[in-house]
């Protein structure tokens, strides 16, 4: 089975390293590289952090990436200057997206200072992809990565994909019902489950866990919208394919794991 891992991080932070080890890994472009190779992944796209400087955005030959507003480049309003910046990325071939991290920036994705930003989206033909859900750590406010404030933007601007990164998680009933309802939202299975896991020797005691999954990405029925992702360095790639295997009907395992990635941020021709 061909895979592509939809959400990753890619930086060389301390902390990063700490986290690839404690999910069984080693945070390189080469271990990554092997990894990928053994387990059939055919690439990635990248979550971008840590500023639009064009030059902190290079990644290596089997990564695309998201270019991303977090709290190190969104200061509360989109200008022209943010604009040009994300210009720059989106001409690139590289980049397939632009993300938005809502939640740890105070600002909720349906108001006016992201206007911009849909417009760019527009124009380029490339989905948004917004942080919805927990967030790590304890900054941030809640309430504005809440799935339902995808409805709103969704709504807004029809003309234009979204991706749930991480199905709202856990808020993944009110996630299903913005996905059944807009086909214009798609969503990431990513970070819904962190750390060096054996997932096939503990599928007993997450039973509670995959069965409300499965229950809710059920009733979504939107199996041509989910797609494969990790939130690398976050999890055990081989665990969190067992993990995703769990949630998703086997039929429906070539789109969710690859091709619904691939149609998306329109890989297609770029892997
Ligand atoms: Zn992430």
């Amino acid at each position: 089975m061909k895979i592509i891992d939809a959400h990753i991080h890619f930086f060389d932070l301390p902390h990063f390293h700490q986290l690839a080890l404690a999910a069984g890994h080693e945070n390189s472009a080469a271990h990554l590289k092997k990894t990928f190779g053994e387990l059939g992944i055919e690439g990635a796209v990248v979550m971008g952090n840590r500023g639009l400087s064009p030059e902190d955005h290079v990644y290596p030959e089997f990564m695309r990436y998201c270019v991303g507003l977090d709290r190190f480049s969104f200061t509360g309003e989109v200008g022209a200057d943010t604009v040009s910046k994300l210009r720059l990325h989106l001409n690139r071939e590289a980049c397939v997206g632009i993300k938005l991290y809502p939640g740890y920036n105070e600002a909720y994705v349906y108001d006016d200072v992201y206007k911009p930003v849909y417009r760019l989206a527009e124009e380029y033909g490339v989905p948004v992809a917004i942080h919805t859900g927990e967030v790590a750590g304890t900054h941030g406010r809640l309430k504005y990565c809440h799935p339902m404030t995808i409805d709103e933007v969704a709504s807004d601007y029809p003309g234009v994909n979204f991706v749930m990164c991480h199905l709202g998680n856990p808020w993944v009933m009110d996630a299903a019902v913005i996905l059944h309802k807009n086909p214009n939202v798609s969503a990431d299975l990513s970070g819904m489950l962190v750390g060096n896991t054996d997932v096939k020797a503990r599928l007993a005691d997450m039973k509670g866990y995959i069965d409300h999954l499965k229950t809710w990405i059920a009733y979504a029925g939107a199996y041509d919208r989910l797609m494969y992702a990790t939130d690398w360095p976050l999890a055990n790639m081989k665990g969190y394919i067992d993990f995703v295997a769990e949630l998703i009907p086997p039929p429906h395992h070539e789109a969710v794991f690859c091709e619904n990635a691939r149609r998306i941020y329109k890989l297609a021709l770029k892997f």
